[in-house]
């Protein structure tokens, strides 16, 4: 592997200009160590950085890119797109063909509005739930992620139930009070505080399956039950499906554990690599929103024509490919990565469902934020970092999913077990 001068050179430029030379930041490879790659190009399972080396990525823009890097199809469809303008501020045909097309999709968004980011649609969507039910209080769950609008940037103490101690500076308590956060997968705290506050809370929002604490799979009857207790107390259910609509099946988690949520937000894969969000709902709750309703939400370039072209084509293939494929090679990386693990002595938990996975250093059983906690994040950095030397580009902390997509082939697949099999049976440090 040639060196990564070229980045590093980039890297200390950006970093006099941008906080940590990032505009997001974990790109900043703060949790694992090291310089951030400096990506040139990408081209189906593959990204290029400047210093010409290639690496199979499993980051894949954090999610959206579900066909791979520069699809033909998508690209030839933008161009298209492009030469009739970048933005009118005005109706076009095509944001009906999206919302037509993620409806078939997710049939419980009978309307939804497009917006720019799964951080707009979950804010969005909280703001809808408290317009709707007139109630202010929100449940969220420790190490679930929904963007970083104030209300829902709170993580918990440790323990019980805690009252929205804010995870970011620059939050007023004011803020935040009205959020509580619970541990996910114990649906015996979220009943306690529904029973004795349900008159207050407006909805519960989760990530169905969750991604941002690393993969982490609900248990048998979460969902079930999260559905029955907030129908019963007029309680809406918000499920940010902005990492999982379209990651498992042409639907998301609702579909495949068939719980029809309240609201649903969708960002990432719907716009297949360009900035998109949405958020739906029954024709009711949706009607609340403005000009029909009180509920205020407005973009300047929400539908901008160029994201929505590059979804709807995302989409239209979407519609026609075998998820299977993903999915059986996903389970086979897995597998065998368990496998090694198992012939080595190693701690180490694999969470993986559809096309998303993520390796947790730990002997636990991962079910929710503290036994991810609980993981040695030290292996982890010396992993991905054995990984990037061998061209395999995981995602940088161990709080993050890893993705497949449909340009991945098997070589891919046997090419990263050996990288892995090297990685984490490597004795040096
Ligand atoms: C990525 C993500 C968001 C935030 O979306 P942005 O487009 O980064 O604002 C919200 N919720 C979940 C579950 C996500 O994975």
């Amino acid at each position: 592997m040639e060196k990564r001068e070229k980045s590093q050179q980039l890297y200390k430029q950006a970093q006099e200009i941008m906080p940590a030379g990032v505009n997001s930041p974990v790109r900043a490879f703060g949790a694992v160590g090291g310089d951030p790659i400096f990506i040139k190009k990408g081209k189906g399972s593959r990204i290029y950085d400047v210093d010409g080396n290639s690496y199979i990525d499993y980051v894949l823009s954090w999610g959206p890119l579900i066909l791979g890097h520069a699809e033909k199809q998508v690209i030839a469809y933008i161009k298209q797109a492009l030469s009739k303008g970048t933005s009118f501020g005005a109706p076009t045909e095509a944001e009906t063909n999206i919302a037509q097309m993620i409806k078939r999709a997710f049939p419980s968004m009978e309307k939804m509005r497009l917006v720019n980011s799964g951080t707009e649609a979950t804010m969005s969507a909280i703001r809808l739930a408290r317009g709707f039910t007139k109630k202010d209080k929100i449940i969220k769950f420790e190490g679930c992620y929904h963007g970083h609008t104030d209300s829902l940037l709170v993580k918990a103490g440790s323990g019980a139930a805690t009252f929205g101690i804010p995870t970011s500076t620059g939050i007023p308590y004011e803020l935040t009070k009205n959020t509580i956060v619970l541990p996910y997968n114990d649906i015996d705290q979220v009943r306690a505080i529904i029973r004795s506050s349900h008159k207050q809370i407006a909805a519960v929002i989760l990530e169905p399956v969750c991604g941002n604490m690393g993969v982490v799979v609900p248990k048998d009857n979460f969902l079930a039950d999260l559905r029955q207790l907030t129908r019963e107390y007029d309680i809406l259910l918000i499920f940010d499906e902005v990492m999982t609509g379209f990651r498992f099946c042409f639907g998301g988690a609702q579909t495949i554990f068939k719980i029809n949520p309240d609201i649903t937000c969708l960002g990432k894969i719907i716009g297949g690599g360009l900035p998109i969000g949405a958020y739906g709902a029954s024709q009711e709750i949706m009607d609340c929103v403005s000009p029909l309703g009180g509920m205020y939400q407005a973009g300047t370039l929400s539908g901008n024509p160029i994201a929505v072209a590059c979804g709807l084509k995302t989409l239209q293939i979407l519609q026609i490919v075998d998820y299977k494929k993903i999915i059986t090679m996903t389970e086979a990386l897995c597998t065998a990565i368990e496998a090694i693990a198992r012939e080595n002595k190693l701690d180490l938990t694999v969470n993986y469902l559809g096309s998303m996975f993520t390796l947790f250093f730990t002997n636990k059983k991962v079910f929710n934020y503290q036994d991810a906690c609980s993981c040695n994040t030290k292996n982890y950095a010396a992993y991905f970092t054995r990984m990037l030397e061998s061209g395999v580009y995981c995602a940088p902390s161990q709080f993050e999913a890893n993705f497949l997509s449909f340009a991945h082939g098997k070589k891919d697949i046997e090419d990263t077990i050996q990288a892995a099999k090297n990685a984490l049976t490597s004795k040096d440090d």
